[in-house]
């Protein structure tokens, strides 16, 4: 089957959720180029709500950058400061006008309570709605997921049981996402409903360079509707250094987020990996594989040692369509670098906080002085680098 027909068989399954990803495409290609360059700072409402629901997360995998209760220096209230289900639904009500994907992650959000509360309440305000998970307690929440009609269930599986295992630094994982994975499927089946669409997440890892093929098979043993790779994110001391003094000199902010992001990626077993991706891009199976960003063999090796190395990608578009909001209510444009805060939801609406001075002065400064020192490894840099298989 052709990458077009995957795509539209895939559509069909969540016609709403194609066509949120069409608008989302659309928005970084087209419309984020023309407000970076004309709009001085300021941006349409975001396409893409992101929502941290918990820094709390029950697994500890070897390459989180995240920090985890008991790591020092992070205060109790980094894990116990979250918005209530009320709060988060004020934020909906902000929001629902243009519609954005309200993707939900962590931490791990099945932990937080009420989180298929808020689902629910984003459906009915007629927002197309995600929820990436670790699916340790999926199987709990089975008939959760199926009654609030979530669009898209993005589970994290890392390579075949062992492996997965291994990573997750958990015996058993692999087997409750499998069982949680399954009692979606039944519940659907029974309810004769197409969604979610059920995605099989993999972050290339070294420990799992060797077994990225054998994540194929696994997801046609899930009834995965796709297959999704992400090459790894990191940085090394010194680069990490760096973008602390920048962000300490454009914004007076004290960067600290990068440090759990610290990998010495050098002289990895970049071979194995090759022969993954050549297997993938072969691959005969009638769903999608997708690859983000796409690294040319030739330029693997770069990719993983050199920290300039950005693909061609010279400027962040996401911060013009994403927005990210933390469990305490912060407003920040990086993923995984929340390090500068635009505002917070308990001050302020956040249409208010999305154009306001501190974001449209992260914006300014971003095109003023080109990507920060962290950006290279960001997968937020790499939006309109996908390889469709
Ligand atoms: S499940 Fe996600 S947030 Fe939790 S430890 Fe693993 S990578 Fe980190
Ligand atoms: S690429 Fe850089 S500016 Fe853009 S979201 Fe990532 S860290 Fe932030």
């Amino acid at each position: 089957m052709t990458p077009f027909f995957k795509k539209l068989r895939l559509a069909y399954k969540n016609p709403s959720l194609a066509w949120h990803k069409a608008r989302v495409t659309f928005r970084n290609e087209v419309t984020a180029k023309g407000d970076y360059h004309l709009r001085d700072g300021k941006a349409r409402p975001p396409m893409v709500v992101a929502v941290r629901l918990t820094n709390l997360c029950n697994m500890n995998c070897k390459m989180c950058g995240q920090p985890k209760v008991g790591d020092e220096g992070v205060p109790k209230s980094f894990f116990a400061d979250h918005l209530s289900v009320d709060e988060w639904k004020r934020v909906i009500d902000q929001i629902a006008r243009f519609r954005p994907n309200f993707y939900l992650w962590g931490g791990e959000p099945l932990i937080y309570k009420g989180i298929f509360d808020l689902v629910a309440y984003a459906k009915a305000r007629g927002l197309t709605v995600q929820i990436n998970t670790n699916a340790l307690l999926l199987e709990k929440y089975a008939h959760d997921v199926i009654d609030s009609g979530l669009d898209d269930l993005i589970v994290s599986v890392d390579g075949p049981e062992a492996v997965h295992d291994d990573i997750r630094c958990l015996p058993g994982a692999f087997a409750k996402l499998r069982d949680g994975i399954a009692t979606v499927r039944r519940w659907q089946a029974e309810r004769n409903l197409r969604k979610p669409v059920i995605r099989i997440r993999g972050t290339i890892h070294p420990d799992n360079f060797a077994h990225l093929q054998e994540l194929v098979a696994t997801t046609q043993d899930f009834g995965g509707d796709s297959l999704n790779f992400n090459q790894l994110w990191f940085t090394s001391e010194e680069r990490g250094r760096q973008y602390q003094d920048v962000m300490e000199k454009l914004f007076g902010v004290q960067a600290t987020s990068w440090r759990g992001f610290v990998y010495e990626a050098n002289g990895l077993p970049l071979d194995s990996l090759r022969e993954a991706l050549d297997s993938l891009i072969h691959n005969q199976v009638d769903f999608p594989i997708t690859i983000s960003p796409w690294i040319p063999d030739e330029k693997l090796e770069r990719y993983y040692s050199d920290l300039d190395y950005t693909a061609g990608a010279k400027t962040c578009r996401a911060i013009y369509s994403k927005t990210y909001l933390m469990p305490n209510g912060d407003v920040t444009p990086c993923p995984d670098y929340p390090d500068f805060i635009a505002g917070n939801l308990r001050e302020r609406n956040l249409l208010d906080i999305w154009n306001g001075a501190k974001y449209r002065d992260f914006r300014r400064q971003l095109k003023r002085h080109g990507l920060l020192p962290i950006c290279a490894r960001c997968c937020d840099l790499y939006l309109a680098n996908v390889k469709f298989m």
